[in-house]
């Protein structure tokens, strides 16, 4: 089995809710209540879940973009969660995040060179001509020319910027790169281009992804493990194949039959999700998800399920499978 790169233990974050004329917390949104998972070096490890379910945030919090409220992220063998503000940056030269939106996350006043070349200043990389020889090799990697060094990004199209997202974060060498939505924002067309280089970049570089979806299908292909998040917490975690195969949280196949998937062996359900999902500031008690499933028990309105392994490798939190 190959080394853990990154464990989180118990990780939580909570917003405080504040109100009245003193601004006194009044409550708390539970954007992620109680993480637990390792992601092994070189595999990919996608989340999923609607846009609410904290995944993006988990995402943030292990970059500590976002200071955790509880609980521990141990990296490469680092307790990360204790490292200072400064100890910190010089780690994130080992971890980058891809966006959503390139264009958003790209500064429009800066060059495509003055872009890529910043995080090997900031990480003290390189002389003035190494980082320009770096910077025109990067962009020859994810598919760009060495011409476009000196374009601005709205002089680029859609797949192209997010190819210059890529190539920033690769600037630095990482070891994990956590990819928030990265395609989400593209054609279906330019999706795939953009997903088969990430799949690319992933060998040549020995690269242990986050993938971070909305949508199983889009994480189907890259992800050796998938991992589904409802209101805060997982429910579902399971190898990839397993998953799309033999999904077993009434969430997780609700999901599954909004998406088309092209194996023959795997029966759709005609179970589609309805209903919204509650306010993470007033999660229903019991099973988060009892007020949507149609295959609510009376314990789950009361009893939160246990996250248990159910099958090697296939953890499940629902009292379907309780024993
Ligand atoms: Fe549905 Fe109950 Fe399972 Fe929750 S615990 S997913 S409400 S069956």
């Amino acid at each position: 089995m190959s080394e853990t790169l990154l464990q989180v233990e118990n990780l939580k974050k909570h917003f405080p809710i504040k109100g009245g004329i003193l601004q006194k917390q009044v409550g708390e949104v539970k954007a992620v209540d109680g993480l637990s998972f390792v992601v092994k070096k070189g595999e990919t490890l996608g989340i999923v879940g609607e846009s609410g379910c904290g995944k993006s945030t988990t995402g943030r919090l292990i970059t500590r973009l976002i200071e955790p409220t509880e609980g521990k992220i141990i990296f490469d063998n680092q307790e990360i969660t204790k490292l200072s503000t400064n100890e910190m940056r010089k780690l994130r030269r080992e971890m980058q995040m891809v966006f959503q939106d390139p264009f958003a996350s790209l500064n429009p006043r800066h060059t495509v060179e003055k872009i890529l070349e910043e995080p090997l200043i900031v990480h003290g990389i390189g002389n003035t001509k190494e980082r320009k020889k770096l910077v025109q090799e990067m962009l020859e990697v994810v598919g760009l020319s060495s011409y476009h060094a000196k374009r601005y990004p709205h002089q680029f199209s859609g797949g192209q910027r997010q190819r210059i997202g890529i190539a920033r974060a690769l600037m630095t060498k990482p070891k994990l790169i956590i990819a928030d939505e990265p395609v989400s924002a593209l054609d279906v067309s330019i999706q795939s281009q953009v997903l088969n280089l990430l799949e690319d970049l992933q060998k040549e570089f020995q690269l242990t992804y986050i993938f971070i979806a909305h949508d199983l299908g889009v994480v189907r292909h890259i992800s050796d493990r998938v991992a589904v998040m409802y209101l805060g917490r997982m429910v579902e975690l399971s190898d990839s194949e397993n998953l799309y195969k033999k999904p077993l949280h009434p969430y997780t196949r609700a999901l599954l039959a909004a998406v088309p998937i092209p194996d023959p062996d795997y029966v759709k359900e005609d179970t589609l999700l309805t209903g919204d999902i509650p306010s993470p500031s007033n999660p229903p008690t019991g099973c988060a998800f009892h007020t949507r499933c149609s295959e609510c028990m009376e314990i789950c309105k009361t009893d939160r399920p246990d996250f248990r392994e159910i099958e090697s490798g296939h953890y499940v939190a629902c009292h379907l499978y309780d024993k």
